[in-house]
Order: C-alpha cells, then sequence, then structure tokens
C-alpha cells in the first residue's frame, strides 16, 4: 500500500473541531510555563511530553486544568491562539474552527473584553502572517451547568467578536442532559450563530437526537453513537449534518474501545458526511495529519479518497461560498498535481 503521508502533509485542509486550549503543543505550553513560574507545570519541552502521557481520564482532566491555569492574561490568551494557528500553518491547515470556551477565562478574571480583542488579534495576525483563516466556536463548559450556558451566551451574542460563527456545548455528556441547554442555544441561533454541539460520545444515539431537536445542531462533534440507531444514521445522511469525526480522542477518551473497531465505515456507508478532526491533539498524542491517515487507512482511501474527506470539511464548514470554492480548488489543485508527478 502506498505511503499517504506525504500527500496528506501537504494537502491543503480544514478543520472542524478543535479545542483552543486542548491545541496547546508542548513548545506553546513550555513558553507559558515560562511566563508564570510559580506554575507546577515544566517548563522544558522533552519534560512536557511526558507530562503529557495520561494514565487515565482523570488525569488527562487534571493536566489540562493545569494548562488552563496557565492562561492568566489577555497576552497569554493572545500567544496561545497565534502559536496555535503557527501548529497549523506547518500542517498545511488553510482554515480552522477553533473551538473556544470563554467562560474558563472570564471566570478567572480575564476581562472579557481584552479576552475578545486578543482572540481577533490573533486572528487576524494569523490570517495575514501564516496564511490560516481562524472562525471560532464559543462553547459552553456543560459540567459547569446553567450558570455557565448563561454566560456563554450573554459573551457571544452580546460581546460577538467578529470571528465567531457557531455555538456550541463541551464537556462530559453523561448526567449533562442536552435540551436543558435550549434556551441558551435558541439564544444564539437568533443571532446569527450556527449550532454545533458535542453528543453522542459517551452516550448513546438519544443524545444525538436531543441535539437535533433540542440545540438545533447543523454539525454534530463526535456523534459516534449515532451509528446504533440507523434512522439516526439516515436522517443525518439525508440532512447533510456533518458529524466532526476525531478517531484518536476517541481511542484516547475509552468512547470507542480499539481503533480498528471505530465506527467511521458504518457512517461513511450510511452516505452521512464525514468530516476528519484532531480534538485536543498535543494532549491525545496527534494532529490533523495523522487522523487523516488513521482515516485513509480504517476507509482504505486513496489520494482521491483522502482529497474527498477534505472536501467534505470544506463542505460542512461555516465559511463563506467564495472561501470554500478556494480551498476546494486548491485541494483539486494539489490532488491533480500530485498525481500527474
Ligand atoms: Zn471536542
Amino acid at each position: 500500500m502506498t505511503d499517504l503521508r506525504p500527500f496528506i502533509a501537504g494537502l491543503p485542509k480544514a478543520e472542524l473541531h478543535v479545542h483552543h486550549v486542548g491545541s496547546a503543543s508542548p513548545r506553546i505550553v513550555a513558553e507559558l510555563a515560562a511566563r508564570h513560574p510559580d506554575s507546577k507545570v515544566p517548563t522544558d519541552p522533552e519534560a512536557l511530553v511526558d507530562y503529557f502521557v495520561f494514565t487515565d481520564f482523570a488525569h488527562f482532566i487534571e493536566v489540562y486544568l493545569s494548562v488552563v491555569d496557565l492562561i492568566r492574561t489577555p497576552e497569554d490568551v493572545r500567544l496561545l491562539t497565534y502559536e496555535v494557528a503557527r501548529d497549523m500553518a506547518r500542517q498545511n491547515i488553510r482554515y480552522a474552527e477553533l473551538t473556544v470556551t470563554p467562560y474558563s477565562s472570564t471566570r478567572r478574571g480575564i476581562d472579557e473584553k481584552a479576552f475578545m480583542a486578543a482572540i481577533e488579534d490573533a486572528r487576524l495576525a494569523a490570517e495575514k502572517e501564516l496564511g490560516v483563516i481562524l472562525r471560532w466556536c464559543f462553547d459552553i463548559p456543560g459540567e459547569a451547568g446553567l450558570e455557565a450556558a448563561e454566560e456563554t451566551a450573554r459573551l457571544a451574542v452580546d460581546l460577538r467578536p467578529e470571528g465567531l460563527v457557531s455555538f456550541g456545548l463541551g464537556g462530559p455528556e453523561i448526567g449533562v442532559p442536552r435540551p436543558q441547554f435550549k434556551p441558551y442555544f435558541d439564544r444564539a441561533i437568533a443571532a446569527g450563530l450556527h449550532s454545533v454541539p458535542h453528543a453522542g460520545e459517551t452516550t448513546g444515539p438519544q443524545t444525538v437526537w436531543d441535539a437535533l431537536t433540542e440545540l438545533r445542531a447543523e454539525r454534530i462533534g463526535h456523534g459516534t453513537s449515532s451509528v446504533q440507531d440507523p434512522k439516526l444514521l439516515a436522517h443525518l445522511a439525508e440532512h447533510r449534518i456533518a458529524l466532526e469525526v476525531c478517531p484518536t480522542s476517541n481511542i484516547a477518551t475509552r468512547a470507542v474501545a480499539d481503533i480498528d473497531e471505530h465506527p467511521i465505515k458504518e457512517m461513511v456507508r450510511a452516505g452521512v458526511l464525514v468530516t476528519i478532526n484532531s480534538d485536543d491533539p498535543p494532549m491525545f498524542g496527534t494532529d490533523l495529519n495523522t487522523e487523516y491517515e488513521v482515516a485513509a487507512r480504517l476507509l482504505g482511501l486513496d489520494e482521491r479518497g483522502v482529497a474527498a474527506l477534505a472536501k467534505n470539511a470544506v463542505e460542512a464548514s461555516f465559511l463563506d461560498p467564495a472561501g470554500k470554492a478556494r480551498i476546494a480548488a486548491e485541494i483539486d489543485g494539489y490532488t491533480t498535481e500530485w498525481l500527474a508527478r
């Protein structure tokens, strides 16, 4: 079988499911830790690689929160955002919808207007200097309850930064029913934002139905358990509601027991619009290119098949039509040229 890695590495890509703090690579965390010497996070990138090896999910949360604790000032926010875009540019990611949880920052005392200014400043610089177009999804940390939902909706609607395109819901699903968040999604949707909750990652297909009917989801974060319900798969396929699939993340969090049992094949077979994403890449020891390699192997794809997956993400994105057409044409041009070599 041909080694698809060089093709994937150079392929122009769009990413729709990737978290802001969860994208902090050892290099970025080391830089942030050096700014805050009182934190217990190592400042040496090599030591950080070990620091990012998780013993279990609880340990993952602990490490994640220690990184959250390094984001203390608007300058930290700007540095994190711009450096995440730099890591994306290295992978030829042209467009990303970055899931930002502003509640974690404003609750920690970062001024809300300064927070918005920091992400917007990084966004404009990343587009100009790195050629990476960033957009935001503001998500509710579900475990923090309705107070966090209220705050996130207020920040999204009242302070809406220019790059904000969607409204999401993350955190654990077990014990956090989706329907309770309906009023907040209603407000965000009324303000023109798209609905993209996580659903069906660690719970069954009913959670995906709830996301669709109660939160009016236009895409589903993960949606792994959708394959347990043929009616749901048919509904997703018919309405072109994309699933944001993150294969390595599903293994790391044990949402899927074994990579070879990942339900992505069933999703594709049912005609669902499947997109490939990295979720919290450095924390799961992956990046978007690796996720495409995994997907290509699971689906038995060649270069054209991989390029088609990349175009799914462009189609399912909230970029304007001209921007979508430009990236799709870039993918086609690259693929044609590659195959003609
Ligand atoms: Zn996620």
